[in-house]
């Protein structure tokens, strides 16, 4: 049976629900990216928590008020970052204060620790700067080492709330320092969850998908995700267990079911969390112990891929040359035991050509999908061509 029942335990462990909030004219205009948010999400997931919710507001205290009211009510976990600056715009305390019912009071050791701060600086303290010494009743403060604005710690029913400044850096410090810890204490979990990723190329997110159509379901357990980046598809298996050796065990029949049926579209797999491993990275790793010495010729691809090699060389001087050439395939001068070529797209076709000493290799890519993702596409069909002679060759 391709559907394994979730372990037992699990029923009554049900993961702490994570609400994140963005808080600022500038994102939800568009000006700036929301970072914050992602950043937030990625260590609220690796705690254990499901992020259920991002929410994007802007410096207004009618919306910031029902903002946190949802949030208080949906949600276990909050984390805002935004709003906590001393000056008119900067709402979150009051939206706090509000949504929960009660006022904002003035904690004189906050006073006395922001005037330090200005007066370390040789100045006094503008008087505005008292507003970011009032917390809403009963809340706490989270120490800001790195600026003047201390974030917020306030519990609202059964949800904690977290609030803490834009600036990304301060954001991590304090997260870092209070909230993940207080976060951890609050899960108490005897479960881990681990992802386990498995990349593949040369085949269309869908195509792998109809390869494994017991295995991308929803409440499957093991859990295993899809998603395709520039024609990279990622798979993204999930289990839980009291370790990651546990987790990994309960995910094994998955994997080994996944490579059966995908083979060598698989290029590489890796834990969740890692950076991931790129094709010119498994290229350059197969190229390794070969004594081999890499020329690379591009037309079309106008160097991206000799981009992407020289990142992944990192020290190995396997990459010996690399060229431009505006005709259609052609062979670099340079001495090289493998070559890569990359030609000028002509009907919608671009050629490719990878020489290994055993021989020549030609394969025309068709064109397919987005102008934006067209060069990319043609770089990896060029790196997983030869990925593929080396694996043949150390058969
Ligand atoms: P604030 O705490 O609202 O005064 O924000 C201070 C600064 O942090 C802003 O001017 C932005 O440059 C930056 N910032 C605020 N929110 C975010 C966010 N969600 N992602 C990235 N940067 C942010
Ligand atoms: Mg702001």
């Amino acid at each position: 049976m391709a559907t394994e029942a979730p372990p037992p335990e699990e029923a009554d462990e049900t993961p702490l629900v994570a609400e994140v909030i963005a808080i600022g004219d500038e994102l939800t205009t568009g000006q700036r990216l929301d970072t914050n948010s992602q950043w937030l999400a990625q260590r609220l997931t690796d705690l254990g928590l499901v992020v259920r919710y991002h929410t994007t507001v802007a410096d207004d205290l009618q919306a910031n008020v029902e903002v946190f009211q949802n949030a208080a009510g949906r949600a276990d976990v909050v984390v805002s970052t935004g709003g906590l600056g001393p000056t008119a715009d900067d709402l979150t305390r009051d939206a706090m204060a509000a949504a929960a019912g009660v006022p904002l009071v003035e904690h004189s050791e906050l006073v006395e620790h922001t005037e330090r701060l200005w007066t370390s600086r040789g100045r006094a303290m503008p008087p505005q700067n008292r507003r970011q010494a009032q917390l809403p009743e009963h809340a706490r403060a989270i120490p800001n080492p790195g600026g003047t604005a201390p974030g917020v710690d306030q519990t609202v029913g059964r949800c904690r709330l977290f609030a803490l400044p834009g600036v990304p850096a301060e954001m991590v410090d304090m997260w870092t320092a209070t909230v993940a810890p207080a976060i951890a204490a609050k899960t108490t979990r005897s479960r881990v969850t681990c992802h386990w990723l498995v990349k593949c190329f040369g085949a269309g997110e869908s195509a792998v998908e109809g390869m494994l159509p017991d295995l991308i379901a929803r409440g499957r357990y093991p859990l295993v995700g899809i998603t395709a980046s520039q024609a990279t598809i990622t798979l993204r298996v999930t289990a839980s267990g009291a370790d990651e050796a546990a987790c990994l065990a309960a995910m094994e029949p998955t994997l080994e079911e996944i490579r059966t049926k995908l083979g060598d579209l698989i290029y590489a797999e890796q834990p969740g969390g890692d950076v991931e491993i790129e094709l010119s990275t498994v290229v350059m790793r197969l190229l390794v112990g070969r004594d081999a010495m890499l020329a690379v010729t591009e037309g079309m691809t106008g160097g991206l891929l000799a981009h992407w090699l020289i990142d992944a060389d990192a020290g190995r001087n396997i990459l010996t040359s690399t060229s431009w050439s505006a005709n259609a395939v052609t062979t670099t001068r340079a001495s090289f035991t493998h070559h890569l070529a990359i030609g000028n797209a002509r009907d919608g076709v671009v050629p490719i050509e990878v020489i290994t000493p055993q021989g020549a290799v030609q394969k025309d890519i068709q064109l397919v999908g987005h102008p934006s993702i067209q060069r990319p596409l043609v770089a990896k069909h060029a790196l997983n061509l030869l990925r593929l002679e080396l694996l043949k060759q150390s058969q």
